[in-house]
């Protein structure tokens, strides 16, 4: 038996119409310099599809607030998600992810998110950081052969590079650059960008990571002759301000 619910985390829920559980974690394990994967157990329902988040319920300062991380993989035989949560600075979720134990409860709320795969793209083009990994692969992972996936990733270390396993009818290619010391203006994942040659068929964008990092990538994608809706984009974090209570970045 789990805990209850926060009320609030109901209310959340409901409000959303999506689901709340208690989750349990069940493992939790540095996988690279900045990235640790939480295991939590009794929440495979909430999983949603490839792309989608959940929402943490995590203390900050005495009272709960919510931090949103893309579902990494899910196991319904187990009832088990993994998050892949970047730690690489301070913050109440990275802080919760770095401290959090075997057996200890957490509020999880979801699915959330509104971009899954594009079904009908023929090559997926994935930039982002490390936050981004835990999404992009799970998406890759669902990429029906023979599709292609290409990755354009800052990370803070060179060992957060993590790479997926990913189906062999699966063609994936992968830039990984340091994260440049300068947040926020993207100039390393501009420098993947150039040396990224369109394939001739069509493809998808995604765009998960810093918020003008990503603004500056759409706007590059657009130069390059992507169409708007082959650009699909998600603030996850913002540098220099911390995500609002409700897990969003500040996008003003
Ligand atoms: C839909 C969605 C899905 C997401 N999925 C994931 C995921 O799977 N894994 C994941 O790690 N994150 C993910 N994020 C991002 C995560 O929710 C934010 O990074 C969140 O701000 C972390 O909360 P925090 O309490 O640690 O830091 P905050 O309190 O929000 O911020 C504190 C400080 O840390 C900085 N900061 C925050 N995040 C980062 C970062 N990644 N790198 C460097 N500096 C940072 C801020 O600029 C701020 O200065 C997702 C966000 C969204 C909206």
């Amino acid at each position: 038996m789990t805990r209850p619910l926060d009320p609030t985390s109901i209310e959340l829920a409901s409000r959303l119409g999506i689901s709340a559980k208690v989750g349990v974690v069940a493992a939790a394990e540095q996988i690279s310099p900045t990235l640790r994967a939480i295991t939590l157990r009794g929440v495979s329902e909430l999983a949603g599809v490839p792309g989608n988040d959940v929402m943490l319920e995590v203390s900050h300062e005495g009272r709960p607030i919510r931090r949103r991380y893309s579902v990494r993989s899910a196991n319904t035989e187990l009832d088990e998600i993994i998050l892949w949560i970047a730690t690489g600075h301070e913050g109440p979720g990275a802080t919760l992810a770095r401290e959090v134990q075997i057996g200890d409860e957490l509020d999880v709320v979801g699915p959330r998110g509104k971009i899954p795969l594009d079904p009908m793209a023929d090559w997926h083009l994935f930039v982002g950081d490390a936050s981004s990994l835990g999404a992009f692969y799970r998406m890759a992972e669902s990429i029906e052969e023979p599709g292609r996936a290409i990755f354009i990733v800052e990370t803070p270390h060179p060992d957060d590079a993590v790479t997926p396993n990913l189906p062999e009818g699966i063609g994936a290619t992968g830039i990984f650059l340091d994260q440049d010391a300068s947040l926020g203006d993207a100039k390393a994942l501009l420098h993947g960008l150039a040396a990224f040659a369109f394939p001739p068929d069509e493809g998808h964008a995604y765009l998960f990571g810093e918020f003008k990092a990503m603004k500056t990538m759409r706007t590059a994608l657009l130069d390059r002759g992507l169409a708007n809706e082959q650009i699909s984009v998600k603030a996850f974090w913002r540098t220099g301000s911390a995500n609002a209570d409700h897990g969003e970045p500040d996008k003003s």
